[in-house]
């Protein structure tokens, strides 16, 4: 009747959802404003005003076939012309138009790559905790094994000595993703040369590269003046996944891309099998009107200022009432430890006071709660009360 695999996909909630659907109807019973949704990752600071900007020239200017029609499989080559430009000007990147594939999203560049990756079932992916649930998906799809490391909470970096354990001949990628979700983490340069290090002895031990996979939704969402590292400067066989869902709030138009520089090794061919990837799922031209407003756009953001300022609010508020919390430099979640072992008892706690926050379990990482403050910042200092009755509980 249908596939028993999509079918058990597709009916499965997840512990976000749940939260987020759970919200809207608490929402109806005891008003809007009693309820504090912390649950999603759902962009609040809007588009910068580029987007509109370009939307309308866009569409006042040019005819309907050249914004609305097919560009080619991997994107308009103007649009990737462009941004070849425009990471060469700001990373020193030596990439041009035909290292990019246009795609609709981070997740699509993810699954696309992974599948363009991944040569067999024996192949290895290593996810390092915390990490997006969604990966385990997409790695799932490609029929390759899911290899978790586990998370450093001292500092939420990577866990150098368990990698190098956790590495095998069979280690097809490493899928890294800094600013993290859901740890709000940053890594530094010095994690970079190490991971690169590492990754260059084990590749030549191994015969084969072990390939980064770069998932950098969040690239320009970073804060105290942290510089954004181009990874493929550290490590040269990265293959980087980008998105414009975050740094421009346009989660809902889909857009994207796959950045294959050509130092990757056998990059000709990881760059054809990516093509074949979007053939055979349907991630081919990504939408066309978003390809030419991203264009129009390279550079901005949306007001990275208004997270910081969440940022600050929730991360002071927080450790003044005792909460044990990651410092984020990037991204906007903040990780909290659970004052007791089971994260997800402690969430049905704080859903008690309609408080929502997510247990990291998914994530991961037991023991933690993600908090999503890409929210209303009069909705975090409303819900001080809450979280100040939450933390008495363990007092
Ligand atoms: N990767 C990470 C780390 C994310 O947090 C998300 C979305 O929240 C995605 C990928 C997927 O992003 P997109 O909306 O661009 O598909």
């Amino acid at each position: 009747m249908a596939s028993k695999e999509m079918f058990e996909l597709g009916s499965k909630s997840s512990a976000i959802r749940d939260l987020f659907d759970y919200g809207q109807k608490q929402a109806a019973i005891v008003g809007k404003e009693n309820v504090f949704d912390f649950s999603i990752g759902n962009p609040t600071v809007p588009a910068p005003p580029c987007v509109k900007e370009a939307i309308e020239d866009l569409l006042n200017t040019r005819a309907s076939v050249e914004i609305h029609g097919y560009t080619s499989a991997p994107g308009d080559i103007s649009v990737r012309n462009g941004l070849a430009d425009f990471m060469n000007t700001t990373y020193n990147a030596g990439v041009r138009a035909e290292n990019f594939y246009m795609t609709c999203g981070a997740a699509a560049s993810l699954t696309m790559s992974l599948k363009a990756l991944v040569e067999s079932p024996e192949d290895e992916i290593i996810l390092i905790a915390p990490f997006f649930s969604e990966y385990t998906v997409f790695i799932q799809n490609t029929g390759a094994k899911r290899v978790v490391l586990p998370p450093d909470t001292t500092h939420f970096q990577i866990d150098f000595a368990a990698l190098e354990h956790t590495i095998t001949p069979h280690t097809r990628a490493i899928i890294i993703n800094s600013p993290n979700n859901p740890s709000g983490t940053v890594y530094t340069a010095d994690t970079y040369t190490r991971l690169a290090a590492l990754l260059t002895q084990k590749s030549k031990e191994y015969g084969h590269p072990v390939y980064i996979i770069s998932d950098e939704p969040y690239r320009e969402i970073i804060y105290d003046d942290m510089p954004i590292l181009y990874v493929p400067k550290f490590y040269k066989d990265t293959v980087i996944c980008y998105s414009y869902s975050k740094s421009l709030s346009l989660p809902g138009d889909r857009i994207g891309y796959i950045l294959v520089p050509d130092e990757v090794e056998g990059a000709k061919e990881i760059y054809a099998a990516i093509c074949g990837a979007g053939r055979s799922m349907g991630f081919v031209c990504a939408p066309n009107l978003f390809q030419k407003v991203v264009l129009a756009c390279l550079g901005k953001t949306s007001d990275v200022a208004v997270y910081d300022a969440n940022r600050q609010l929730l991360y002071n508020g927080l450790k003044d009432m005792g909460y044990e919390c990651v410092y984020p430099s990037g991204a906007f979640y903040l990780f909290v430890k659970s004052p007791e072992p089971d994260a997800k008892v402690f969430s049905e706690k704080a859903k008690a006071l309609n408080l929502l926050i997510v247990p990291a379990d998914d994530f991961g990482c037991p023991g933690y709660v993600r908090v999503s403050y890409c929210v209303d910042p009069d909705m975090i200092t409303r819900s001080f009360t809450a979280f100040q009755k939450l933390i008495d509980q363990y007092k």
